[in-house]
C-alpha cells in the first residue's frame, strides 16, 4: 500500500506540474496520435503520460451519460434523420464510432420481466438488479451503495444533470436509497439531508423539479444556499453561477423538449459544461451522471417530433462529453440506456420507407401542442403554429373533437390521477400526431417499456471494459473497480 501511495503521491505532484504546460503539451500529444485515443492504442508511452495527464488506465474522472429510452433503433432513426433523404451512403452520428457493447435491462422483479427506469438505474448505479420502482434498494428494501456516493467518500466532486425532474429516478438513484420512486418528496429531503464525510452528497444538481425543494418541501433551495450552493433558475443566471456548487432547477416539473424550449432556458449541453467546469476544479477527479431523460418522455406517448429533438440535444451533449476527454486524458465517457421505450419502428405498414424529412419540418412536438390544447388554446391555431406538414382537415375534426371532450370532463380532480383525464388527454395527442406519424411511416407498438438490449458507448481509460453483451449491472462493477484503482483519490481508503 505504501508503495502504491508514494507512486500516486508522485504522480500527482508531477501532474500538477505538468498541467501548467497543459496547453502545449496536449497539443504535441493530439498532433502525434492519428489513431484512436481509446487505452488500447495508448502503447507504450502510457506511463509518461500518466504523468503528463494524469493516469490514463484507470479513470479518475467519469461523465456517465444516460439516454433514457434509447434503444437500438432511436440511434438508426436519428442516423436517418442527421442525413439528407435519399443518401447513398449514411453519414455515422457522434454515437456511432464509440460503440463497445450492448447491455441487458432485465429488472430482479417478482412480477414484471421488462425493467422501469428505477430498476435500470439501480442497477448501473450500485451493481444490483432490483424490483421496479426501487430507488437504490435491493429486493429486500436494504440500502446499496451507488458509484456517486463511493466517489464522494474519495474526495471527488459529483454531479447530476438532467432534463426532467431532479428527482426523477435516474438522478434519485444515484443519491437517494427508497423503497419507491414515487416518493419523490422524500428523495429531495434525502439529498439535502444524507451526508458523506459531512458533505452533502450531490455538488452539482441541474434539471426540473423546483416544486420538490421549494416552500412546499421545507424551503430545502434555502437550506442549500445556505450551506454554499448557487442558487439558479435560468441560462444566464447559470453563466455566472461562481460557486462549485449549484442547485439548478430551471422548471417547476419536466424542462419543456429542447424544440419547445424558450431561449432564457439552458440546453442539456450547456448544464453539462457548467457542471463540467465545476467538478474539474477538484484535484481528486469527479463522477458526472448526464441524462437525456426526455426521450424516454417523449416516446412514451409516441411523439416522434419530441423524440428526435431529445436524441439531438443528446448527442450534441455526448459529443462535448468526447471532446472533454479527448483533452482530459484521464476522464472516461460511458453512454447507455436504461431500457428502450415505445417500440419505435423505422418504416410501418407494406411500405419499405422512412421519411425523417417530414420530421425535420415540424416546429413543435406533439407533447407541446397537446398541452397547449389543454390549456384552452384553440385547436386550429396550435395545429397551424405547430405543423410544417399537411394535417388533414378530416383530422382536425378529430383533433377539435377530442379537445371538446376533454374539455367538458369535470375540472375538479383533473390531473394525472384522474384516469379519464389521461385517457382522454391520450387520445387527443394520439390524434395531433397521426398526420406525422403516418407522413414520417414511424411505427409505434406500446405506450410503455420494452425488453431489448440497449448499446453502450464509451470513451477513455477504462473503456473496454464495456465491450460485448453484458448485464446492466457491469456498469457499476466497472466504476467500482476504477475508483478502487484510482491514485488520485483513495490514500485514505482501506
Ligand atoms: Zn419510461
Amino acid at each position: 500500500m505504501r508503495l502504491i501511495n508514494k507512486f500516486g503521491k508522485t504522480t500527482i505532484a508531477t501532474s500538477m506540474v505538468a498541467a501548467t504546460i497543459l496547453g502545449v503539451a496536449n497539443v504535441s500529444f493530439a498532433s502525434d496520435s492519428s489513431a484512436s485515443l481509446d487505452e488500447n492504442a495508448q502503447g507504450q508511452q502510457g506511463q509518461d503520460r500518466a504523468i503528463a495527464f494524469g493516469n490514463t488506465k484507470n479513470p479518475k474522472n467519469v461523465i456517465f451519460m444516460v439516454s433514457d429510452g434509447m434503444g437500438p433503433s432511436f440511434n438508426t432513426a436519428y442516423r436517418y434523420y442527421k442525413n439528407k433523404s435519399g443518401a447513398k451512403t449514411l453519414k455515422p452520428t457522434a454515437f456511432d464510432k464509440y460503440l463497445k457493447g450492448t447491455n441487458r435491462t432485465y429488472p430482479n422483479d417478482p412480477k414484471e420481466n421488462v425493467t422501469d427506469s428505477a430498476a435500470g438505474g439501480t442497477a448501473f448505479a450500485t451493481g444490483h438488479k432490483t424490483y421496479n420502482g426501487a430507488i437504490s434498494v435491493d429486493t429486500n428494501k436494504k440500502p446499496v451503495k451507488s458509484v456517486l456516493e463511493q466517489a464522494k467518500e474519495q474526495g471527488k466532486s459529483t454531479g447530476l444533470v438532467i432534463t426532467t425532474e431532479l428527482t426523477d429516478a435516474t438522478p434519485s438513484v444515484y443519491a437517494a436509497h427508497i423503497d419507491s420512486r414515487d416518493k419523490k418528496d422524500d428523495i429531495a429531503q434525502q439529498f439535502y439531508k444524507d451526508r458523506i464525510n459531512g458533505q452533502h452528497k450531490v455538488d452539482v444538481m441541474l434539471g426540473g423539479g423546483s416544486k420538490y425543494f421549494g416552500k412546499n418541501n421545507g424551503n430545502l433551495d434555502k437550506k442549500f444556499k445556505r450551506d454554499g450552493y448557487d442558487l439558479v433558475s435560468n441560462k444566464s443566471e447559470l453563466n455566472n453561477s461562481q460557486s462549485n456548487k449549484v442547485l439548478g432547477t430551471f422548471s417547476e416539473k419536466d424542462m419543456p423538449l429542447q424544440i419547445d424550449a424558450p431561449k432564457s432556458n439552458p440546453l442539456l449541453v450547456d448544464m453539462e459544461n457548467s457542471a463540467l467546469n465545476k467538478l474539474s476544479k477538484n484535484n481528486k477527479g469527479f463522477f458526472l451522471m448526464v441524462e437525456g431523460a426526455s426521450i424516454d418522455k417523449a416516446a412514451h406517448p409516441n411523439d416522434i417530433t419530441g423524440v428526435m429533438s431529445e436524441m439531438s440535444g443528446f448527442e450534441t451533449a455526448f459529443d462535448n462529453a468526447i471532446n472533454y476527454a479527448e483533452t482530459h486524458k484521464d476522464t472516461l465517457v460511458v453512454a447507455t440506456a436504461d431500457h428502450s421505450t415505445g417500440g419505435l419502428s423505422i418504416a410501418k405498414g407494406k411500405d419499405y420507407k422512412w421519411n425523417p424529412e417530414a420530421i425535420h419540418k415540424m416546429k413543435h412536438s406533439g407533447m407541446y401542442m397537446t398541452k397547449q390544447i389543454v390549456a384552452g388554446k384553440d385547436p386550429e391555431k396550435v395545429i397551424n403554429e405547430g405543423y410544417g406538414i399537411n394535417f388533414p382537415s378530416q383530422q382536425l375534426d378529430k383533433v377539435k373533437e377530442a379537445a371538446k371532450e376533454l374539455h367538458k370532463l369535470p375540472k375538479e380532480g383533473k390531473g394525472e390521477k384522474d384516469e379519464k383525464v389521461v385517457a382522454q388527454t391520450t387520445k387527443l395527442q394520439n390524434a395531433i400526431q397521426k398526420p406525422i406519424n403516418d407522413e414520417s411511416h414511424t411505427g409505434w407498438t406500446t405506450n410503455g417499456h420494452t425488453g431489448v438490449d440497449v448499446n453502450t458507448y464509451a470513451y477513455g481509460p477504462g473503456s473496454s471494459k464495456f465491450k460485448g453483451n453484458m448485464e446492466n449491472t457491469q456498469s457499476a462493477k466497472n466504476i467500482f473497480d476504477f475508483f478502487k484503482k484510482d491514485i488520485t483519490s483513495n490514500q485514505n481508503q482501506q
